[in-house]
């Protein structure tokens, strides 16, 4: 990054400009080909939605499934979303990716209940400025009729700090969104700086703890309280607690004996192709 870049060139010295300039340049040209890829990258069809089953604790059945973008940019390069996410955002074009995530989550999960698979919830990922833009509850509406999916098997995931900022018209939206019948899932919680006074009047169904506090769950005792008082609050407020990032035997068995609802990561499966997800899941192959 550029920081990085001026701080190295600080530590050389003063007088070495030329190192620092080459260095910069070399980052802006990589970001602005970047941007100029993403920009092209919904018409050219790049994009790919993976598909992750979340898992309810007492069945160990499926109950929903989240839908995380992938972006091909060509055949031996794929780009994370942590990566151009960020930079969709500031350049804008986070609408139009978001409402294209939106409706292919909703078209699939539509088609999978088609094909007579027994239904699940679909959970669909909404950056903090896809949410604030004015037209957004609309904008799920209008996709839920599009695409006939019911809305009792979507779910949308905003982070606490997407909705902590500005709290009352998001509050709003939140009700706006519940009354449509769509879920609301809190993710990455514990990372943002939620007020619990704010949080109690938040219209959420899930707290999903974020993968930080569940990797060393069962051998650090911080990270082991933090998550048994999540389980907590969440019970307490009426909400589902989801755990992300469950990768062994040892936190998952911490997460039972802690009254845990719902559970993802790679111990029960990766993220996977639409086709991959159907035949892992349902032995089908589309
Ligand atoms: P997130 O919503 O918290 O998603 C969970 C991330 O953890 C995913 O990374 C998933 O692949 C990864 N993960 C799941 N289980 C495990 C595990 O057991 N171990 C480890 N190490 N990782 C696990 P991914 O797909 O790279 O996505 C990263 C973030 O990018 C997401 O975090 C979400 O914030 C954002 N994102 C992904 N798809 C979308 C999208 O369609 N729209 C928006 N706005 N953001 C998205
Ligand atoms: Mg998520
Ligand atoms: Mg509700
Ligand atoms: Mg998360």
């Amino acid at each position: 990054h550029a920081d990085t870049a001026m701080y190295r060139a600080k530590e050389k010295g003063r007088n070495n400009f030329q190192f620092f300039t080459a260095e910069l340049n070399a980052l802006i040209t990589q970001r602005l080909e970047l941007e100029n890829k993403l920009r092209r990258a919904l018409e050219r069809q790049q994009f790919e939605l993976h598909y992750q089953p979340r898992i309810d604790m007492q069945s160990r059945k499926i109950v929903a499934a989240e839908a995380l973008i992938r972006w091909q940019v060509s055949e031996h390069e794929i780009v994370p979303p942590s990566r151009f996410i960020p930079i969709a955002e500031e350049i804008g074009l986070i609408a139009p990716i978001g409402k294209w995530v939106l409706r292919t989550a909703c078209e699939q999960n539509k088609a999978w209940q088609d094909a007579g698979i027994p239904p699940f919830v679909m959970s669909v990922n909404v950056s903090a400025r896809q949410f604030r833009q004015e037209n957004f509850v609309q904008i799920v509406a209008d996709v839920l009729r599009e695409t006939a999916l019911d809305a009792c098997y979507l779910e949308i995931e905003l982070t606490e700090s997407a909705v902590m900022h500005d709290a009352e018209q998001f509050i709003a939206m939140l009700g706006e969104l519940n009354d449509l019948g769509v879920q609301i899932a809190l993710d990455d919680f514990g990372t943002g700086y939620s007020s619990l006074s704010y949080l109690k009047r938040l219209p959420v169904d899930r707290l999903k703890v974020d993968r930080s506090f569940v990797q060393d769950i069962a051998t650090d005792a911080d990270d082991a309280t933090i998550v048994r008082t999540i389980v907590a609050l969440g019970h307490n407020l009426g909400l589902k607690v989801v755990a992300e990032g469950v990768e062994n035997e040892q936190q998952l068995e911490f997460l039972r004996d802690n009254q845990c609802d719902e559970l993802q990561g790679y111990y029960f499966a990766k993220p996977m192709s639409a086709s991959d997800f159907a035949h892992a899941v349902f032995g089908s192959t589309e």
